[in-house]
């Protein structure tokens, strides 16, 4: 429950912050900001509130279609970003980390930033890819059109 207590402290400390603002300078430009930093925090806070939901609280709200409901979109779009980060990565030569999100070559077997293990590639490519071929590889997946693509217009 230690994160639930850091969001009451936080939230505490924020609205106090305001309040002092607010008192030595009475000015409606200066409230409207503290008003849009307090809705940014509670956003914030309630973001940070239905992660932990999320990760820890799933059987508990089981029964709760509401919640269910937005778990099973959040499900839903995990695996769409899952899907675009390994099209990106095969598109770049690259693997992302399926903890953090960093890009790998597709050659390394850990992830530099945090030691997850990455899924072993059957095939590794033994090319060193850089940057620029990744690119010029996505831009080949997409050539623009020319003129020659284009049929010329027909008048009757
Ligand atoms: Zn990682």
């Amino acid at each position: 429950m230690g994160i639930l207590d850091d969001v009451v402290v936080n939230a505490k400390a924020a609205a106090d912050a305001v309040g002092r603002k607010a008192g030595q300078i009475v000015d409606v430009s200066k409230l409207r900001i503290g008003a849009a930093e307090i809705n940014a925090e509670i956003a914030k806070r309630y973001e940070v509130l239905g992660q932990y939901v999320y990760e820890c609280s799933r059987d508990n709200l089981s029964a709760d279609p509401e919640a269910i409901g937005q778990m099973t979109e959040i499900d839903e779009l995990k695996a769409q970003q899952a899907a675009i980060a390994k099209e990106l990565g095969d598109k770049q030569n690259k693997v992302f980390c399926p903890t953090c999100g960093k890009q790998s070559p597709t050659t390394a077997t850990f992830c530099s930033a945090c030691g997850t293990k990455l899924a072993a590639d059957p095939e590794p490519i033994p090319q060193e890819a850089g940057p620029n071929d990744a690119k010029e590889a996505v831009e080949a997946d997409f050539p623009e059109a020319t003129e020659a693509d284009i049929p010329p217009r027909q008048y009757p």
